[in-house]
């Protein structure tokens, strides 16, 4: 049987949308690595609401959620459809959470599309979005997560994307490399990440997460990823690891069955 991998993209910049770099040159070659996806499950750090809520229409619009980059960015398209069907049934797999499906507010955030217009250009992989619930800790999204491993096996690929770390407020702009925080903190998620998963949540006691998730958007997609690592028992390997524009983390995993 085709078993699919999970994975969670740094995604950094909108910019990353429309440039090629070894970010996304990175993202690119790992989707030509894998099998074809029938669907996607996108958990992005821009869709970060009071509640638990799945994108479920067939035609998902573009959504910009930025300000202040060049106009071929807001033009930008990625008209993936999308699937009512795979968004019931990740409505189903969330049980006992509740969660909401969503035909008329959301669609594709720049999250999702910045990241799978490299991976499937053709926007030919129809796409649906989790929301985060930006009222619960760490552990209830690795839980969630944990809820997700079926569609490892039913052709779905999972692609969580956010930052490992994200502070605006510090960024470098025109730096390669992250400040000495930025990269402990980055470390420290990946040991965690490729041993023990299910412990995720302990990273908010590191003396570096005020400044590497001063808001946990860009974290939280990670659980995502970390509760199916550890529910499945999948090996976690990287796709892209470093930091960027000194505030950034733009390491990237893969869980493989
Ligand atoms: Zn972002």
């Amino acid at each position: 049987m085709t078993t699919m991998p999970a994975i969670f993209i740094g995604h950094g910049s909108p910019m990353n949308a429309i440039e090629t770099n070894q970010w996304t040159s990175a993202w690119s070659e790992y989707a030509l690595s894998i099998p074809r996806p029938r669907a996607i499950v996108a958990i992005s750090a821009h869709w970060f609401i009071g509640e638990t809520a799945v994108t479920s229409m067939t035609h998902p619009r573009v959504i910009h959620d930025f300000w202040g980059f060049p106009e071929e960015l807001s033009n930008f398209q990625y008209n993936a459809p999308g699937s009512p069907e795979l968004g019931r049934q990740l409505a189903e797999l969330a049980q006992p959470t509740v969660t909401r499906l969503d035909d008329e507010t959301w669609g594709i955030d720049h999250g999702t599309w910045s990241v799978l217009a490299h991976m499937y250009p053709e926007a030919d992989v129809p796409v649906v979005q989790l929301a985060i619930d930006a009222t619960k800790p760490i552990d209830y999204h690795v839980e969630l997560g944990s809820r997700l491993v079926p569609l490892m096996n039913d052709e779905v690929l999972v692609v969580a994307s956010g930052n490992v770390v994200h502070n605006l407020r510090a960024l470098a702009w025109g730096s390669d490399q992250g400040y000495n925080w930025a990269q402990r903190f980055d470390r420290d998620a990946h040991e965690i990440m490729i041993s023990r998963p299910d412990q995720l949540g302990l990273l908010d006691e590191s003396d570096d997460y005020h400044l590497a998730v001063p808001t946990p958007d860009h974290f939280l997609p990670l659980a995502y990823l970390a509760g199916m690592a550890a529910a499945s028992g999948a090996r976690v390997s990287t796709i892209a690891e470093g930091c960027a524009m000194g505030s950034l983390s733009m390491t990237a995993y893969a869980a493989t069955l």
